[in-house]
């Protein structure tokens, strides 16, 4: 039954004959930091078409609150960047990666700024906030906590001035079209203009990651992994899927969707108390609340148990009125809607899935293993974060590698031949009508069982039963054609689900933010290694590779 996920090549049929179809030199699917930087950048070399699922400005980049790490602040270094970078990721980072993302980053933002990007000032310099694992501070913000939804206006409305981009939201991305091993465009659903298919060159996945797959998380809706899910259906390798960060303070408020209570919150000093308004971090970490992600969820986690309740609470009542509002206004206003008053007031909190550290494996020029695919930001994984991301470093990755995948993308064009359409794009799916399938309940029920099973600290018996249940509910998910977005998200978030169920369990020890209750510290290979997988017909074949198997230096653009 495992083979019903590996038999969909495609998510739906079509007649290629009688839907519509659009030709362009480059694909870049998402409106993220990754895809805008990527589509700006490749405009400079030819035509773009840019979809996007939902609205543009509908991404996690739009929510992000913290900020982005730009190391050339006073008394920091671009090598002191990189050696935090290095020390939170436990050994997996590309370290090529992570010192060329450095080393671009003055420039990149500089870059942002010409083009109309503002960052909160001190004294007529950007004012630097610390954030966990970061031996200085080193973080520039915008408005407070609301980074994310300028650095995307600023992207969104420079790619309004490029005449060589066209921008299609609502538009959704079901599948990348393969034909004979090389990736030449993908096939979308719009619900006015129904099925298409665009032709391309090159095609840019920058489609962000898959915290949907968790009833507790950070991310915004539209992050349900279906550009790594129609990755590895194409034949894309994919590595370390087990590597999922946890954030620890989520806003936790029953029935409400999860608001993230940005790290800089306990950068500034704000303290985790239990409901006897203890603060316990100290017991756990030398570094208390600035210890690292990880080691926060999970000592949350512990104390939870240890001394019960359903959350903990950051207690950023030293701040006073006015201060904490001025510094976080949108935190501010997430906490008035449910009538907390910050200054007055605990903020209950508990951790959720935050970040996908794998992805789609690149080399440093953003290839993958398919011709005309490249991949960046959340949905790739080239190595700057190992096994472990550095707080405020994933905004950075999407600004730099986007650039860098629009510019491989751009020189690679005079080299690739433009396919049109074509009735040979390979087999489409058998389709069975067995069994109505409530949809919403299927998501539902998947979500808890991913945050019950593979949360923060995972068990080898509980890693096994995950797979079992997902290959159980792929019976009746996978072999139905559906018609609109939330089948082929339920289908992707499946496949991609039994993924990461299957890459923790081989994982059998802890490394980073995989962290095993079952196994011994220390135990795993003196080396860390990739876990890489990649589609075949009779199911994912896994494979142990060393860090930077992909990155020479060499392969920039
Ligand atoms: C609440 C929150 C706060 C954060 N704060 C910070 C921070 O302060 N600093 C930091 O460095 N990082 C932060 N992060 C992480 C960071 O925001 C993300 O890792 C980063 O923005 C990812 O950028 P991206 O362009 O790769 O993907 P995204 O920004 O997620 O963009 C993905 C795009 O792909 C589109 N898409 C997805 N599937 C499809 C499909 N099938 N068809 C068409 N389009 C599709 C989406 O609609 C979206 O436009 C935060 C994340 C969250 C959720």
């Amino acid at each position: 039954m495992a083979r019903m996920f590996e038999m969909r090549r495609y998510l739906s049929n079509f007649e290629v004959s009688r839907v519509g179809h659009l030709l362009t030199d480059v694909l870049v699917v998402g409106s993220g930091i990754a895809g805008a930087r990527a589509a700006i950048e490749a405009s400079q070399h030819g035509d773009v078409i840019l979809v996007t699922k939902a609205q543009a400005a509908d991404s996690a980049t739009g929510s992000a609150q913290g900020g982005i790490a730009e190391p050339s602040g006073s008394g920091d270094t671009p090598d002191n960047h990189v050696n935090d970078t290095l020390r939170v990721g436990s050994g997996l980072n590309a370290t090529a990666a992570v010192r060329y993302m450095v080393e671009q980053a003055e420039a990149r933002i500089e870059e942002l700024i010409r083009w109309g990007a503002s960052f909160d000032q001190e004294d007529s310099v950007a004012h630097r906030t610390r954030e966990a694992g970061h031996s200085v501070r080193r973080v520039i913000h915008a408005d407070g906590d609301s980074t994310g939804k300028e650095l995307a206006r600023t992207l969104i409305t420079r790619l309004h001035q490029q005449e060589r981009v066209r921008l299609f939201e609502n538009c959704y991305v079901i599948d990348l079209i393969t034909m004979a091993g090389q990736c030449v465009g993908a096939v979308t659903y719009h619900a006015k203009y129904g099925h298409q298919m665009i032709w391309a060159k090159q095609t840019i996945l920058a489609s962000g990651g898959c915290g949907q797959l968790y009833r507790e998380t950070t991310n915004p809706s539209v992050a349900t992994g279906d550009g790594l899910a129609a990755a590895y259906r194409a034949g894309a390798v994919l590595g370390d899927l087990e590597m999922v960060q946890f954030h620890p303070t989520t806003l936790y408020i029953a029935g409400s969707s999860r608001a993230l209570i940005s790290e800089a919150v306990r950068g500034e000093g704000a303290h985790l108390v239990d409901r006897a308004g203890e603060r316990f971090m100290p017991a756990y970490h030398p570094d208390a609340e600035l210890a690292p992600r990880d080691v926060v969820s999970r000592a949350i986690r512990s104390h939870l148990k240890d001394k019960g309740g359903n959350c903990v609470y950051l207690d950023a009542r030293m701040f006073g009125k006015g201060v904490f509002e001025a510094r976080f206004p949108r935190i501010t206003r997430i906490c008035a809607e449910f009538g907390i008053d910050v200054s007055r007031e605990l903020i209950p909190v508990n951790p959720g899935a935050h970040y996908m550290l794998g992805g789609v494996v690149t080399d440093l020029a953003c290839r993958t293993n398919i011709d005309g695919l490249l991949a960046c930001g959340e949905a790739a994984c080239v190595g700057i974060h190992g096994a472990n991301r550095l707080a405020s470093n994933s905004l950075l990755e999407g600004l730099v590698f986007g650039a860098v995948a629009g510019e491989t993308a751009g020189n690679n064009l005079a080299t690739t031949e433009q396919l049109g359409p074509s009735l040979n794009i390979g087999s489409l799916n058998p389709s069975s009508d067995r069994t109505v399938l409530d949809v919403g309940d299927v998501r539902t029920s998947l979500r808890s069982v991913m945050w019950r099973n593979i949360g923060v600290v995972r068990t080898g018996h509980r890693l096994r039963e995950t797979v079992e249940i997902m290959e159980f509910w792929g019976r009746f998910v996978l072999d139905k054609t559906f018609d609109q977005p939330s089948g082929w998200e339920l289908q992707n978030m499946l496949g991609l689900a039994r993924l990461v169920a299957q890459a923790a369990q081989l994982r059998d020890h802890s490394l980073g933010v995989h962290f095993r209750e079952d196994s011994e510290a220390n135990n795993g290979p003196s080396e860390p290694q990739h876990l890489l997988v990649v589609k075949s017909d009779d199911g994912p074949v896994y494979s142990w590779a060393p860090p930077c198997l992909k990155c020479p230096a060499e392969s920039l653009p």
